[in-house]
């Protein structure tokens, strides 16, 4: 009875600060807004003039003045200030849907934050919330929360494997008892693998095309290992010589060998995580398999590839761009997590 009040007086907020794309769902609803991880403001004095879709249609179409930042690429958090614009945006939008309530309730908010983030940081994304409304706020470290999202045992004493292939970087960890034992953030993950598609084309067919146009020909037709069916699409880019516009087909093959050092390089990271972990994990690890979440994890053949190379059973995540959000959400509704993320939290000097 007290809690069907208190429901009423407040809600939950979960926030992915993915590179690629801002992700914010509600407990108890999911997923309620998807937008790029994009900025624009004004050179000169920095005025944040667009977020997300907004700023993504400024691209290239813009002023001199204007400039698109991606305020998370790689992983790290470019730029301070702007990120915190984007995730007080992001805040109205849910806020703004909830006028349905006669008093408008202010929420508890759990962030998913990249583990490379330092404490200063996840003081400021903290205190961000706060100051744009939230009742309280609270910071999940990705890794942890795309774990929790796809169901693993993370509390347990087991070793807990999760690979998270998003845009600007791959995030590997191991996790075990709630706590991350091993933890490696890499620079290579989907928009390396559109930089890799761009070279190709350039190199095999003297033409140039886009990053979206490569980011497409990845969605449709990439595959990550040889006996995946193949697929074909049909490009249109710039010829480099006669600078006119010109067309080539396009086949999953090729664009395995373009993205092949992507992938080997993730690989390899994976490698070097496993045998940083402890004994016991590494013998779980083996027995219970890797889950692979986030956007690039939908190239077909990931699974076959890794099986492979690495000798582990694989898992492609369900819905696997939702699982840091999905994450979160859970962690929402579980107080003994929220009570560990506030103790991490006190740490913070
Ligand atoms: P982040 O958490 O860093 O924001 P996401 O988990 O949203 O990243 O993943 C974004 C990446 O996933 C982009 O590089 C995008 O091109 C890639 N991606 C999305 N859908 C697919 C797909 N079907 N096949 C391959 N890559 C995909
Ligand atoms: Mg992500």
């Amino acid at each position: 009875m007290l809690g069907d009040l208190l429901s009423l007086l407040t809600y939950d907020v979960g926030i992915d600060l993915g590179t690629a794309n801002i992700r914010i769902g509600v407990r108890g609803k999911g997923a309620v807004a998807i937008e790029p991880s994009v900025v624009a403001i004004n050179k000169f004095n920095n005025e944040v003039l667009a977020v997300g879709n907004e700023a993504k249609k400024m691209l290239g179409r813009t002023p001199a003045n204007v400039v698109a930042v991606r305020p998370l690429k790689d992983g790290v958090i470019v730029d301070f200030d702007i990120t915190l614009a984007m995730v007080k945006y992001f805040l109205g939008i849910v806020h703004a849907q909830k006028d349905d309530f006669w008093i408008i309730p202010k929420p508890r908010v759990l962030v998913g934050v990249p583990s490379s983030i330092t404490d200063v940081e996840k003081q400021a994304v903290i205190d961000a919330v706060l100051y744009a409304g939230a009742r309280e706020a609270y910071v999940i470290e990705e890794p942890m929360a795309a774990a929790i999202g796809v169901g693993l045992p993370v509390n347990e004493p087991v070793g807990n494997m999760i690979v998270d292939i998003g845009g600007g970087t791959t995030d590997i960890a191991i996790i075990s008892l709630g706590g991350i034992v091993v933890d490696k953030t890499i620079n290579i993950a989907g928009d390396e693998m559109d930089e890799l598609i761009v070279e190709y084309l350039k190199d095999k067919y003297a033409m140039l095309i886009g990053y979206s146009t490569a980011e497409k020909i990845k969605v449709k037709v990439a595959k990550a290992h040889p006996e995946i069916e193949d697929k074909a699409i049909q490009v249109h880019g710039r010829d480099m010589i006669s600078g006119l516009p010109k067309a080539v087909e396009v086949s999953s093959k090729e664009v395995l060998d373009a993205i092949s050092p992507a992938l080997s390089k993730i690989t390899d990271a994976i490698k070097e995580a496993i045998e940083e972990a402890p004994p016991e994990l590494v013998s779980d690890i083996y027995t219970r398999g890797i889950v692979v979440a986030g956007g690039g994890s939908q190239i077909p053949g990931l699974n076959k590839l890794w099986e492979q190379e690495l000798k582990v059973p694989i898992q492609i995540a369900k819905d696997p761009q939702f699982s840091v959000l999905k994450g979160t959400l859970i962690a929402l509704g579980e107080v003994e997590t929220l009570k560990r993320l506030k103790e991490a939290e006190s740490q913070i000097i």
